[in-house]
């Protein structure tokens, strides 16, 4: 990414990358014992590092393991597997600026079922109690932490000398290659989508498997699973398998069709995403809450009502394209713009722009229920702690960053066009607001 490309000014960009490559690292283990040490109180954390400083930070910070390794390379070797040889249809990702199409096996969901099952089975049979995650998993971020680091330096080297596909480059500064990644679409020979695994694969499976696993330390630890947990579980395995169930539609997205790997991207999915969208879980452990049938079923409904708006925002922009608007939207044929682009190789080309339904809301309304599900899944842990609501917060700031990012690129790639865009849907997220 050359300095014009850049989003936010160079200084506040290269500022950022910096603080995030370093203060995120150790942010994930704080978070962890945050809730499993610290009873969820981020004032005890806090107070805890203002008496023993940086010597107490290495004190808590869980060494990397042999357990702990085998747990992830357990994990990480069967979502391969699942990933390589579970039959799948093919499916065609979007034209990239070089005008390269990745070509993908869609078996995501079989593969998210199968883990599931396979990990309840282990749990039923006697052959492996998921508490075992939860009492190394420690352990298992600070091996993650560090193992992530390295696997984000051979991608940046393999993007140095064995890139996969025309969707490459070097920006000519080292830490922004590191940090946005080298190549669009890695892959480890013609078939093994290095994105799709640590995305998809061993990111939000791990999102699917870790509540479960604090159900079962919970119901072990207490002799039952309190209402709080389940309404948290429930919400987030739908929003889970919601996500499986468009993986192909996710391939269309920023995360894989914009963003290169790098670790932004690759070190987030495989050390952030498994920690911090599951730091709600994680809180509810120990902090068994009953909220009561009344409220536990309202904040369910309303949760997966969430899940269910944003599924059909995406749903109806890739039923637009798929169906090149030949289709229904709310009802009615569909208002559009014919938006013609030209690719990094001179070639002219048209893509249709959704003016109408959702779509017709805000420019990225999506991100509104988004966000509202993350709340209804966080909730049950009522009010007693801020921690829970880490992942609100931060997602709020995620998608609206995002939101910006995502038009300034539309401009710079639509011109005129999406400036009519903007001209019939002026709200950028919220409608009437922003
Ligand atoms: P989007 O699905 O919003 O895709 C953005 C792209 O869609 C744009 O770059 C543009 O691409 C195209 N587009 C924009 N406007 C229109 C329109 N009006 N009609 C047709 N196409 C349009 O990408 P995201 O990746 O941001 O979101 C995908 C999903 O993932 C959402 O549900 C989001 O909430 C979720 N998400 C979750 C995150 C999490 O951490 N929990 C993080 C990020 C996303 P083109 O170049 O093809 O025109």
């Amino acid at each position: 990414m050359a300095e014009s490309q850049l989003v936010h000014p160079p200084l506040f960009t290269y500022v950022s990358m910096l603080t995030l490559l370093t203060i995120v690292p150790p942010f994930v283990i704080l978070m962890w014992y945050t809730n499993v040490h610290a009873d969820g109180s981020i004032l005890q954390t806090f107070n805890y590092l203002r008496e023993n400083g940086l010597q107490g930070l290495i004190n808590i910070w869980p060494r990397p393991t042999a357990v702990a390794g085998k747990i992830i390379i357990c994990y990480g070797l069967f979502e391969a597997a699942l990933q390589l040889w579970l039959p799948g249809k093919r499916v065609e990702g979007p034209i990239s600026p070089t005008g390269h199409r990745p070509v993908y096996k869609a078996n995501g969901m079989a593969a998210y079922t199968v883990t599931l099952i396979t990990y309840l089975s282990l749990w039923w049979f006697g052959i492996f109690n998921p508490t075992i995650v939860y009492d190394h998993l420690g352990e298992i971020l600070s091996t993650l932490n560090f193992g992530s680091l390295i696997f984000c330096l051979l991608l940046y080297i393999k993007g140095h000398v064995a890139p996969s596909s025309t969707d490459h480059g070097s920006s000519g500064n080292i830490i922004v290659d590191f940090y946005w990644g080298m190549e669009l679409y890695p892959r480890i020979g013609k078939d093994f989508d290095i994105k799709v695994f640590t995305n998809c694969r061993f990111g939000m499976i791990s999102w699917g498997v870790l509540p479960i696993t604090y159900c079962i330390k919970q119901y072990e630890e207490y002799g039952s699973l309190s209402d709080s947990m389940l309404i948290h579980t429930i919400i987030t395995l739908v929003y889970v398998t919601k996500f499986f169930w468009w993986e192909a539609g996710y391939w269309n997205t920023m995360d894989i069709a914009h963003d290169r790997a790098g670790f932004y991207i690759c070190w987030g999915c495989l050390v952030f995403l498994p920690c911090i969208y599951t730091s709600p879980g994680m809180y509810l452990v120990k902090h068994p809450v009953n909220l009561g049938l009344q409220l536990a079923i309202s904040i369910l409904v309303a949760g997966i009502l969430c899940v269910y708006i944003n599924y059909d925002c995406d749903r109806q922009r890739q039923e637009f394209r798929r169906t090149n608007g030949k289709c229904f939207v709310w009802g009615k044929a569909p208002s559009k713009i014919v938006a013609s682009y030209t690719t990094t190789t001179g070639e002219t080309k048209t893509s249709l722009l959704l003016t109408s339904g959702w779509w017709g809301l805000a420019r990225h309304f999506h991100y509104v229920p988004e966000i509202l599900a993350s709340f209804f899944w966080s909730v049950p842990a009522l009010f007693n702690h801020f921690i829970p609501y880490f992942y609100v917060i931060y997602l709020t700031v995620l998608l609206l960053d995002r939101a910006k990012r995502d038009d300034e690129r539309c401009k710079a790639k639509y011109g005129k066009y999406w400036k009519l865009y903007c001209e019939k849907v002026p709200y950028r997220v919220i409608p009437g607001i922003y």
